[in-house]
């Protein structure tokens, strides 16, 4: 991927510095999960004792191979799955596990998934897929004012003109187009965070830049606090300030987003990015770094 036609890193810095706060913690997480085999139960321990916090107007990258907890990780930090041990921390604050503050917080940590076209109900127009967030969390709103919502959201996530795209069904809509409504579905309960697990690796790659520009344009925005789930190393250094290396559920490196990749100091880091420069020996590296251990 070429890094002439990427935005300048300039702004982002800019919109920092009229930063408004907020942050998502992720604080000691641990996951376990127990694997049963016949009568063997073994333990996995998918994600071991990980902190970082994601700040508002930032944009952490999460980056290892597949397998190594990315996943887990996204899903704890959305609440959709519950740590074995360690917490999550909302502008410093333990973050709510039932009721009205779990609703609280779900409106304001969102998930972006891989798969769009899974994320999205093929019975349902786009129209409703927007909808039901709005409502869900503004309930005093009128239909018109919801409509007018749906519009600008569409538009924010240049779909445009909106009408266009209100009643057509997700599988009327090209990937990368379904991935900017699942992005717009993810702003419409006024996410303060996203988590974006690996939101283009099943897209075009013609494509994934233009999806990962708005992103880092929304972000801009909206000083967005975003964690950005990828295996591509390239993509997580232009797009973020901050990289985190997994390997087998620990972060093994962690920096700037420029010092981690020109200067790793990692052993799985250099195997990673040499992998990244030579795609054929990707399939490979889970046994190298086996091997070296
Ligand atoms: P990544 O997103 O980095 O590919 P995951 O977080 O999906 O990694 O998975 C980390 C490890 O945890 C993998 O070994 C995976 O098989 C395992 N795992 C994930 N979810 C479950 C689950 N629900 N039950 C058992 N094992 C799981
Ligand atoms: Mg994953």
């Amino acid at each position: 991927m070429s890094a002439t036609i990427m935005p300048s890193a300039d702004a982002t810095g800019e919109a920092r510095a009229q930063g408004q706060g907020g942050s998502l913690e992720a604080r000691n997480l641990v996951k376990d999960f127990r694997l049963r085999s016949g009568l063997k139960v073994s333990m996995l321990h998918a994600v071991k004792d990980i902190s970082f916090t994601v700040e508002a107007g930032r944009t952490i990258a999460l980056v290892g191979e597949s397998g190594s907890g990315k996943s887990t990780i996204a899903r704890m930090l959305a609440k959709l799955e519950a740590p074995s041990s360690g917490g999550v921390f909302i502008d410093g604050a333990p973050s709510g596990s039932r009721g009205r503050a779990l609703e609280r917080y779900r409106s304001e940590v969102q998930m972006v998934f891989q798969d769009p076209f899974a994320s999205l109900n093929p019975f349902h127009s786009i129209s409703h897929h927007l909808e039901r967030p709005i409502r869900l969390h503004h309930p005093g709103l009128g239909r018109a004012e919801v409509a007018s919502r749906v519009e600008e959201l569409l538009e924010r996530v240049q779909l445009e003109p909106a009408t266009r795209y209100l009643e057509r069904r997700p599988h009327e809509l090209s990937g990368g187009q379904r991935q900017r409504v699942a992005i717009a579905r993810a702003l419409a309960p006024g996410a303060r965070f996203i988590i974006a697990d690996e939101p283009v690796s099943m897209l075009d790659v013609s494509i994934r830049l233009g999806v990962l520009n708005l992103l880092a344009e929304l972000q801009r925005e909206a000083q967005l606090g975003v964690l950005y789930i990828t295996h591509d190393l390239a993509t997580a250094r232009h797009f973020s300030d901050e990289i985190l290396v997994m390997y087998r559920g620990d972060i093994v490196e962690r920096g700037p987003a420029d010092e981690v990749i020109l200067n790793p100091q990692h052993e799985y880091t250099m195997r990673l990015l040499e992998a990244a420069a030579d795609p054929e020996r990707h399939g490979a590296l889970r046994d190298e770094v086996r091997r070296a251990e």
